[in-house]
C-alpha cells in the first residue's frame, strides 16, 4: 500500500501528458511557454479570481505576495502555528514578525476570535490579551497581513477572519497550498475574495506537477502586475530595465504541460477523493479515544490529509502498530511552528498556543489518493481499531 499513489494516475493520464510534453520538446520554448499563458487562463476561470499568476513553487508564490506588498521589518503578520513551515518563513524571511493564532481544536484551522485578540494585543503591546512574540512586547508591530492555511484540504473560515481583517485594516493571504479545488459556501479556494491566494503544486499535493510549481491568484489588475515584474528579477518594459528587486520565480513550461493535461480528471479526482473520505469516515466509526476530521457545514475539503486524532498519548503507538503491518503513516506536524528552532528569537513558550501543541501530539495522516480502493481503506481502518484497542 503507498501512503500517496501518484502512478495510477500517471497511467490513466499517460498518453496525454506525453503529447503535452512532446508538444514543449517540440516547439523548446522551455521558459514562459505558450503552456504557462494557458494554464494561468484555465486556473483563473477554474477557481473564480480575475487573474492567476503562476511560479515556481508554493513557497514563492507566498514570498511574492509579501515582496509585491512591502513587507518586512516593523511588521506583525499573523499565522497559525500548525501549517507547514513556509506559511511562517516567507514572511521571516522578509524580516516581518510572524505573531502565531492558535487554531481551532476539531479543523485544525486559524481560530477567527484568537485573531482578533492576537491583533488587538499587538496594536496595544498587551501580552496578557494574547500571548505574542518577544518582538512585539519589545517594540510597537504594525498588524499589516493574515495567513490564513486551508489546512488538510479544508477552506479556513473566511467570512470570519475577513471580517476581522476589515476590521483591522489587515490583508488577507490565503495559503491555499493543500487546498486547490476545495469549496467555501459555492465558491472555490483561491477565488473567496482574499486580497491574495496562494497555492503549490509539488507533486504530492491534491493537483501535482512533477516537480516545483505553485501559482498566486488575484482579482486586483495592479497587483497582478507587480506579480508578474516580481517573477522576473523586477522586470519593468523589458527584461534588462529592472524596476524592482525580485526573484527568478517562473513556473517552468513542462510542468505547466503537465498541469494541463492532469486539469480535465481534477473534478473526477475531487469526487473520487470525497469518496474515499467517507468510507474512511464508516469504517473508523466508534472507535473509542479516536476523532474523525471535521469538515464545517458549508465546506468541502480536498483531502490533502486525511487526519485522524488519536488523544491521551496513544497516537504513537497506533503509528508505530500501522507501520509494523505494512501501512504507511505520517504525522503532519510533529511540532507546532513556534516550538521550531528557527523560531527561537520569537520567544514563545510551549504552551502559549495549547492547541496546536495537542493537535500536533495527537495527529495521525493514513493512507489516502483518489485511486484507493475500499478494500484498502477498510484494510487501513481494521488495522486502526485493533491498534487502538
Ligand atoms: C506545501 C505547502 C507550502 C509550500 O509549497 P511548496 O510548493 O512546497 O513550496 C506552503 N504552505 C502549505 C500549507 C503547504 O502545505
Amino acid at each position: 500500500m503507498e501512503f500517496i499513489d501518484l502512478k495510477t494516475q500517471f497511467r490513466r493520464l499517460e498518453p496525454d501528458i506525453r503529447a503535452r510534453l512532446d508538444a514543449v520538446l517540440a516547439h523548446g520554448r522551455f521558459i514562459m511557454g505558450p503552456e504557462v499563458a494557458e494554464l494561468e487562463e484555465k486556473l483563473a476561470g477554474f477557481c473564480g479570481a480575475a487573474h492567476c499568476v503562476s511560479c515556481a513553487s508554493g513557497t514563492d508564490a507566498l514570498l511574492m505576495a509579501l515582496l509585491a506588498w512591502g513587507i518586512g521589518p516593523g511588521d506583525a503578520v499573523f499565522v497559525p502555528p500548525f501549517t507547514f513551515f513556509a506559511t511562517a518563513e516567507a514572511p521571516a524571511l522578509l524580516g516581518a514578525t510572524p505573531v502565531m493564532v492558535d487554531i481551532e481544536p476539531e479543523t485544525f484551522l486559524l481560530d477567527p476570535d484568537a485573531l482578533e485578540q492576537a491583533v488587538t494585543a499587538v496594536t496595544r503591546r498587551d501580552a496578557s490579551l494574547h500571548p505574542l512574540p518577544a518582538a512585539a512586547r519589545n517594540a510597537a508591530l504594525r498588524p499589516r497581513l493574515v495567513i490564513p492555511v486551508d489546512l488538510f484540504g479544508q477552506p479556513a473560515d473566511y467570512e470570519a477572519i475577513l471580517s476581522v481583517a476589515a476590521a483591522h485594516d489587515l490583508l488577507v493571504l490565503e495559503d491555499a497550498a493543500q487546498a486547490f479545488g476545495a469549496e467555501y459556501h459555492g465558491r472555490k479556494t483561491c477565488g473567496l475574495g482574499c486580497h491574495c491566494a496562494a497555492t503549490s503544486f509539488f507533486p504530492a499535493k491534491p493537483l501535482g506537477c512533477y516537480g516545483d510549481g505553485g501559482a498566486i491568484f488575484t482579482d486586483d489588475g495592479d497587483l497582478a502586475g507587480v506579480l508578474r515584474s516580481i517573477r522576473v528579477h523586477g522586470k519593468g518594459g523589458g527584461k534588462y530595465d529592472n524596476v524592482r528587486l525580485g526573484l527568478n520565480g517562473r513556473l517552468d513550461t513542462i510542468q505547466a504541460a503537465v498541469l494541463l493535461a492532469k486539469l480535465p480528471l481534477l473534478a473526477e479526482e475531487l469526487a473520487a477523493r470525497r469518496r474515499v473520505a467517507a468510507r474512511y469516515a464508516r469504517d473508523l466509526a466508534g472507535i473509542p479515544g479516536l476523532t474523525l476530521p471535521a469538515v464545517r457545514p458549508g465546506r468541502s475539503s480536498v483531502w490533502a490529509q486525511y487526519c485522524i486524532r488519536l488523544d491521551n498519548g496513544r497516537r504513537d503507538q497506533v503509528a508505530a502498530s500501522l507501520q509494523e503491518r505494512g501501512i504507511p503513516v505520517n504525522i503532519y506536524y510533529p511540532a507546532p511552528l513556534h516550538m521550531l528552532g528557527a523560531f527561537r528569537d520569537l520567544g514563545y513558550a510551549p504552551q502559549d498556543m495549547p492547541r496546536a501543541l495537542a493537535a500536533s501530539r495527537s495527529v495521525l495522516a493514513l493512507p489516502f489518493h483518489p485511486y484507493m480502493e475500499d478494500g484498502d481503506v477498510a484494510a487501513v481502518a481494521g488495522a486502526v481499531r485493533e491498534a487502538a484497542a
